[in-house]
C-alpha cells in the first residue's frame, strides 16, 4: 500500500506543475462551455417572443452586459450576434479542451517512459537469481503489459478525478439552480443506467483478464514454435503443435467473442436509458412548465433540457475512474514487485579499488543454496595466478554456480571468495567483474553489427577488434562479409555456424585482455574442422592468464594444473590428471563412464 502511495504522491509532486495547468486549462474549458449555455435562455426568448423580458436573474445579467455591444432593437442582426459570440466561445472553449490535453499527453508519455526506463534498470541491476525465481515471460509481460496497464487505468483515472469534478458540480449547481425539484427527480432515477453499465463493466474486466492470459498463452506458442521450429520440423510435430495452438486460440476467440458481445451491448443500453432519462424530464419539466402560474418558462426549460445530457458522461466518466484506478493498483503492484525487488548484490559503501590480479582467487569454506536446499558446501581451494584449473564433475554437481559465484553473481550463503587476500565482497562490483571475461558454452549474440558483439560497449578501435578477431581465428569469416565488422547480424545471430558463434564469444574476451578467462567448455561435438578452429582460438586466448575451465574434453582436463572434482556440490578430490588417475576414485570412473576423449 505505501509503495502506491508513493507512486502516487510521486507523481503528483514531480508533475505539480503540468497537473496544475491540467486543472487550469480545464477549467477555463469547462467554464466556457458553461457561458455558451447560458446564451441559450436569451436565444429562445428572443425566437419565441421578440424581446427580452422576464428573464432569470442569471440571464438578465449576461444580457445586461452584452446590451454594450449588442443591438437587440434588431431582431435577426441580434439572433446573429448571439450565435457568432456562441460560436467565438466554442472555439476558445476547443483550444483550452485542447490544451489541457496536451499537457496531458506530455505527462502521460514523460511518465511512461521514466517507468519503462526504470524497469529495463531494473532489470539490468537485479541478481540473475531474481530471474531464476521467475519466468522470463512474466518480466516481459510486467515490463511491457502492465506499463501499457497503469496508463489505461491510473493515468486515465487521474486525468478524470482532475477534470470532470469541475463539469459536475458547475452544472449540477446550474441545473439545481434553475429547478431544483426537477433535478431532485431526476438525480433519483439517474444511478439506474450507471448500475446497468456497471454490471456490464465488471463482467467486461473478469473476461478481460481472462482474455488477457489467454492472449498471453498465444503469444508463448509463438515464441517457443518459432525457438523450436527446427525440433518441430525435424520430428514431425507440426500437427501436434497446430492442434494445440488452434486449442488455446479457440480459448481465445471464445473469450473476444464475449467481450465484443458485452461491449457492444453496452453502448445501445446507455444509450436507451440515457434516452428513458430524457424522456423523463421532458415528462416531468414539460408538466412543470405547462403547470398554471408556473415561473418555470419554456426558455429555461430548453436550457435544462440543453445542459442535462451534458452531465452524463462525466458522472459515467468519474465513477469508472475509481475502478480503473483499483484496476490499475494491481498492475503497479506488479511492476513494483520488480521495481522494488531487493538487489541482493549490494556495492560495499567504501569500495575497495581493483585493477589487477596478483597473487590468487581463494575459495575458503564457502557454502551456497539458491534456495534452501545446499548446492555448495564447504569448498575450499586456491586458484594461483597464471594457472589453469579445470572443474569436473557431473551435471548439477555445481560447477557453473561455483564460476558464477566467483564473478560475484551470487554472494555465498557462507565462507567467501578472496582475491588477493581481500574479499571480493569488499571490492567495486564493476571493477572486480571487469578482471573476468567468460566464454560460454552457449554464445549469446546480439541483432546488432559483429563490432558491436565483439565490443559490448567496451572501449576499442577498428584495429584492435580486427587484433582480437585474428587471435579468435574469425577473421576469415570477417573478410568475407562486404561489411565486415559493420555487418549486422539478424536473428541474433542464429544463422551462423556454431563454430562462428563460439569464436566471436572468443574475440569478445581476447578484446577485453582481462586477467582471468572462464570458459564454459561445449558439451555438444562440432565438425572436426571447426572444432580445430575453436581450439586453436583458445590456445591463444588462454595463452599467459589465469584460466578456469568447466572442462569436459580429455585434452582440457589433462593440460590443467588443478583439477578440482565436485560432486553432489562437494570437492571430492583435487589433483593433475595422473595424480588423480592413480587414486582410482571418484575421477576415475567419471573418466571411464564419460569416455572423454
Ligand atoms: P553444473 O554446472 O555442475 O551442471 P549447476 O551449478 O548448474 O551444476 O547446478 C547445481 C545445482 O543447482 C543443480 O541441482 C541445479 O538444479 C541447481 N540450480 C542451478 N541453477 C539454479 C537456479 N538458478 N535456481 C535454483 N537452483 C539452481
Amino acid at each position: 500500500m505505501s509503495n502506491r502511495k508513493s507512486f502516487l504522491s510521486q507523481l503528483v509532486r514531480q508533475y505539480a506543475g503540468s497537473l496544475l495547468l491540467v486543472f487550469l486549462f480545464n477549467a477555463l474549458s469547462v467554464l466556457l462551455t458553461f457561458c455558451v449555455y447560458l446564451l441559450i435562455e436569451p436565444f429562445c426568448k428572443l425566437l419565441f417572443t421578440g424581446q427580452l423580458s422576464n428573464l432569470s436573474p442569471v440571464s438578465s445579467y449576461v444580457v445586461s452586459r452584452l446590451d454594450v455591444y449588442l443591438d437587440f432593437t434588431n431582431l435577426s442582426t441580434s439572433i446573429t450576434l448571439l450565435i457568432a459570440l456562441a460560436i467565438l466561445l466554442y472555439f476558445l472553449k476547443s483550444l483550452f479542451a485542447y490544451l489541457t490535453q496536451w499537457f496531458m499527453a506530455t505527462l502521460r508519455s514523460d511518465l511512461l517512459y521514466r517507468l519503462r526506463n526504470k524497469m529495463y534498470y531494473k532489470i539490468l541491476t537485479l541478481p540473475l537469481s531474481f530471474f531464476s525465481s521467475k519466468q522470463r515471460g512474466d518480466v516481459v509481460s510486467r515490463a511491457v503489459g502492465d506499463t501499457q496497464e497503469v496508463e489505461f487505468t491510473i493515468l486515465n483515472a487521474l486525468r478524470h478525478f482532475i477534470t470532470e469534478p469541475i463539469t459536475i458540480l458547475l452544472f449540477l449547481a446550474f441545473l439545481i439552480y434553475i429547478n431544483p425539484r426537477l433535478t431532485l427527480y431526476v438525480f433519483l432515477i439517474l444511478p439506474l443506467p450507471f448500475l446497468a453499465i456497471a454490471k456490464i463493466s465488471s463482467v467486461l474486466r473478469r473476461e478481460n483478464k481472462n482474455s488477457k492470459q489467454r492472449m498471453g498463452v498465444l503469444i508463448s506458442q509463438v515464441e517457443e514454435t518459432i525457438s523450436g521450429l527446427r525440433i518441430i520440423k525435424g520430428f514431425n510435430a507440426q500437427r501436434k503443435a497446430e492442434e494445440q495452438f488452434q486449442k488455446f486460440n479457440d480459448k481465445y476467440s471464445d473469450t473476444q467473442t464475449r467481450i465484443f458481445r458485452r461491449v457492444d451491448l453496452a453502448s445501445p443500453l446507455s444509450e436507451f436509458l440515457g434516452v428513458c432519462i430524457v424522456m423523463v424530464v421532458l415528462v416531468v419539466g414539460g408538466t412543470m412548465v405547462l403547470s398554471p402560474g408556473s415561473s418555470f418558462s419554456p426558455e429555461l426549460f430548453i436550457t435544462y433540457v440543453a445542459i442535462f445530457p451534458q452531465l452524463i458522461s462525466p458522472i459515467g466518466n468519474f465513477s469508472t475512474a475509481f475502478s480503473n484506478y483499483k484496476r490499475g493498483q494491481a498492475a503497479l503492484d506488479r511492476l513494483n514487485e520488480v521495481l522494488e525487488a531487493d538487489e541482493v548484490i549490494l556495492q560495499p559503501e567504501h569500495p575497495v579499488a581493483v585493477d589487477s590480479f596478483k597473487d590468487a582467487l581463494t575459495i575458503r569454506d564457502l557454502s551456497f543454496a539458491y534456495a534452501d536446499a545446499e548446492v555448495l558446501s564447504d569448498v575450499n581451494f586456491q586458484i594461483g595466478k597464471g594457472k589453469m584449473v579445470a572443474l569436473v564433475g557431473p551435471s548439477g554437481s555445481g560447477k557453473t554456480t561455483l564460476v558464477d559465484l566467483l564473478e560475484r553473481f551470487y554472494d555465498p550463503t557462507s565462507g567467501s571468495v578472496e582475491l588477493d587476500g581481500v574479499d571480493i565482497r569488499r571490492y567495486d562490483i564493476a571493477q572486480y567483474r571487469s578482471l573476468f571475461a567468460l566464454v560460454s558454452q552457449d554464445v549469446v549474440l546480439f541483432n546488432a553489427t559483429l563490432f558491436d558483439n565483439i565490443t559490448l560497449g567496451f572501449p576499442a578501435t577498428e584495429e584492435e577488434v580486427m587484433r582480437a578477431v585474428r587471435v579468435a581465428h574469425i577473421d576469415d569469416f570477417v573478410n568475407s562479409l562486404e561489411d565486415g565488422l559493420q555487418h549486422r547480424l539478424s536473428d541474433r545471430g542464429l544463422n551462423l555456424s556454431g563454430g562462428q558463434r563460439q569464436r566471436i564469444s572468443i574475440a569478445r574476451a581476447v578484446l577485453r585482455n582481462t586477467p582471468i578467462l572462464i570458459l564454459d567448455e561445449a558439451t555438444s561435438a562440432m565438425d572436426t574442422e571447426s572444432e580445430h578452429q575453436v581450439q586453436q582460438a583458445l590456445d591463444e586466448a588462454m595463452r599467459n592468464r589465469t584460466v578456469i575451465v568447466i572442462a569436459h574434453r580429455l585434452s582440457t582436463i589433462q593440460r590443467a594444473d588443478d583439477i578440482v572434482v565436485l560432486s553432489g556440490g562437494r570437492v571430492v578430490e583435487r589433483g593433475t590428471h595422473e595424480e588423480l588417475m592413480k587414486l582410482e576414485g571418484t575421477y576415475y570412473h567419471y573418466i571411464q563412464i564419460q569416455n572423454l576423449h
